[in-house]
């Protein structure tokens, strides 16, 4: 199998922003294919759970991506709290190519950055991606899916936090989250807020009746809508650079414990954050660092003493700067890792409890489902690039599995399966909805 016969497959990086799968697979020259097996945001487990009961399709995928990639070695990236797991896995690696990668229980342990340098010990260079030093870096939903070498229709997500039966489930594509919530026994979610995603990087779902499990969704979390995370993640721009202007002391902890500052790129929060006192952004290219920002949160849900956004300041100081033509890349200098780096780390038990998460940090074992859903609701944009076009119109049948929506020629994309067997419902330029017949 080739990456182009990847491409027929909708696949997607299952975790993060959707990137294009067969694109990644297309590299060629790669040392070492990184499994990203970390799942370092608190509450969620769907890769543990996956990797313990698909290991075989898994362990296919990863040896597809060994193959096409024509990479030497392939690391599981795995934390070593998770010892049976590991210990099992090790016993079963059925390539010898293939090694287990124990992380230590930090967050952010699987931000790709951290991965390739814990995997190999170099650092991606300014403006680069993990293949500029030989890496591919790689998701454990994503390898599954190469594995069953079928559409993607389906996916894994963590149902958690405020739920009487925290579980992992495998559904189709477009289900609402409010449907996706019942498996975890909430029959009401009146009181509560739903993050797509971990409490570090999720977003909050505005409408869990229209919000559906997308092809990126790796968890929903359901929180009291007076949570400290839900309060946080309510406020916009315009509250956050006014809690920004009101009490920074500039006392430096947002950037000394920066994972980025830390691998030594060149970071500084508390630097947006001054700038954010005294200069609007389109006066400044004060804060240009914050190019360098991965979103991870630490700055503002851990490492700041007074409550406030750096992390949200150093995102509207990104989007200014790359808005402007900024690039990465033109930063002079090479990363190195501060001496500091491994007291400095923030372990996931510290941050469970900073988050106010220690009522809600249970298990969450595979649950499977049987139950038929009557209609599902299918984005044409789940992924990074051009959204699909559809192959398909109103009134057609379709069965599970069949192509509905395909990549536009020569753009970046991915094409889009029916999730269910049923009637086509409806085709817009967003979406396009099938009903069971
Ligand atoms: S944002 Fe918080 S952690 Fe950062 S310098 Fe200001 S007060 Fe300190
Ligand atoms: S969110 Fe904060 S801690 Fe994370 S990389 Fe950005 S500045 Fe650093």
């Amino acid at each position: 199998m080739t990456s182009a016969d990847f491409s027929q497959l909708g696949l997607v990086g299952c975790g993060g922003a959707g990137f294009p799968t067969h694109v990644k697979l297309a590299a060629r020259n790669v040392d070492a294919v990184i499994v990203n097996a970390a799942e370092c945001e608190p509450l969620l487990h769907k890769d543990k759970e996956i990797m313990k009961h698909c290991s075989e399709d898994f362990f296919k995928g990863l040896i597809k991506a060994l193959d096409v990639t024509g990479a030497k070695t392939g690391y599981i990236g795995m934390k070593k709290k998770y010892a049976d797991l590991l210990s099992w896995l090790s016993k079963n690696i059925p390539d010898k190519r293939i090694k287990m990668l124990p992380l230590g229980d930090f967050y952010p342990a699987g931000d790709e950055y951290e991965l390739v340098y814990e995997a190999t010990g170099k650092l991606i260079p300014h403006g680069g991606i993990p293949l500029n030093i030989g890496c591919v870096v790689i998701n454990v939903e994503t390898l599954l899916n190469i594995g069953r070498n079928a559409p993607v229709v389906s996916k894994f997500l963590t149902i958690a936090g405020q739920v009487p039966h925290p579980c992992t489930i495998e559904v189709p594509i477009g289900i609402t989250v409010r449907e996706a919530m019942a498996f975890g026994g909430l029959k009401k979610l009146d009181g509560l807020r739903i993050i797509d995603g971990g409490p570090m990087m999720g977003k909050l779902i505005a409408d869990p009746d229209k919000d559906i499990v997308s092809k990126t969704c790796g968890g929903l979390i359901a929180l009291p809508e007076n949570h400290v995370l839900i309060r946080k993640m309510s406020n916009g721009d315009k509250k956050n650079s006014r809690i920004a202007r009101s009490a920074c002391d500039q006392c430096t902890d947002c950037s000394e414990l920066c994972p980025r500052a830390l691998l030594g790129y060149p970071i500084r929060p508390h630097k947006a954050m001054r700038t954010a006192q005294f200069a609007p952004y389109a006066e400044s290219d004060y804060a240009v660092d914050s190019v360098f920002c991965s979103e991870c949160g630490l700055c503002s849900l851990f490492s700041c003493p007074e409550d406030l956004p750096p992390r949200e300041i150093c995102m509207i100081a990104k989007k200014f700067h790359l808005g402007n033509g900024v690039k990465l890349a033109e930063f002079k200098g090479e990363p190195a890792v501060h001496p500091m780096r491994s007291v400095r780390r923030v372990s996931i038990e510290r941050l469970i409890k900073k988050l106010a998460l220690l009522d809600y940090d249970h298990k969450a074992p595979l649950q499977q489902i049987t139950q038929r859903f009557e209609k599902v609701t299918l984005p044409l944009k789940m992924h990074i690039g051009a959204p699909a076009m559809p192959v398909i119109k109103a009134g057609d049948k379709v069965s599970v599995g069949q192509l509905i929506a395909a990549m536009p020629e020569g753009k970046l994309g991915a094409s889009l399966h029916a999730s269910i067997s049923g009637k086509i419902a409806s085709v817009t330029d967003q979406a396009i909805v099938i009903v069971r017949e």
